[in-house]
């Protein structure tokens, strides 16, 4: 990955390589989604140490604590004590847009959405998904 400076962010471009490997492990992930395999949605993100966790969708029969698996990737990230995320299988809905916003606003890295469209894979810099951001700058007591 190459590292760039956007604005007061930093941004990292990926290579075809990594994309790949980033598509490729969401795609093996989907077999992991919760309660059935292959029922939902998976997704994969890359940090700055170039390691890779994949997140699944988990269901809820109350529908409301059904959790996204951009939601439970950032999570395994954070387990394992990586914060630093630089890049994330898309697309995404708003609701996992805005926690992949705010994850960026608070690491400083301009997150890239790593999309795989009529056969191209485009990296996307989720900062350019969200038009009119909510909150402009990290809220949390770090
Ligand atoms: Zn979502």
């Amino acid at each position: 990955m190459i590292e760039k400076t956007l604005g007061n962010k930093k941004v990292y471009e990926l290579s075809k390589e990594e994309c790949e490997k980033l598509l490729k492990a969401a795609d093996e992930a989907m077999k992991n989604t919760f309660p059935k395999s292959n029922d939902g949605f998976a997704v994969a993100l890359m940090t700055k140490s170039g390691n890779i966790y994949i997140g699944v969708s988990y269901k809820s029969d109350t529908e409301t604590l059904t959790m996204h698996s951009e939601a439970t990737a950032l999570a395994h990230a954070a387990i394992h004590g990586e914060k630093e995320i630089v890049a994330i299988t898309g697309p995404n809905c708003h609701i996992c847009k805005q926690l992949i916003y705010e994850s960026s606003l608070c690491s400083g890295i301009d997150i890239v959405v790593v999309i795989e469209e009529d056969g191209k894979i485009k990296q996307i810099p989720i900062s350019k998904t969200m038009p009119y951001p909510w909150p402009r700058e990290c809220m949390k007591i770090l």
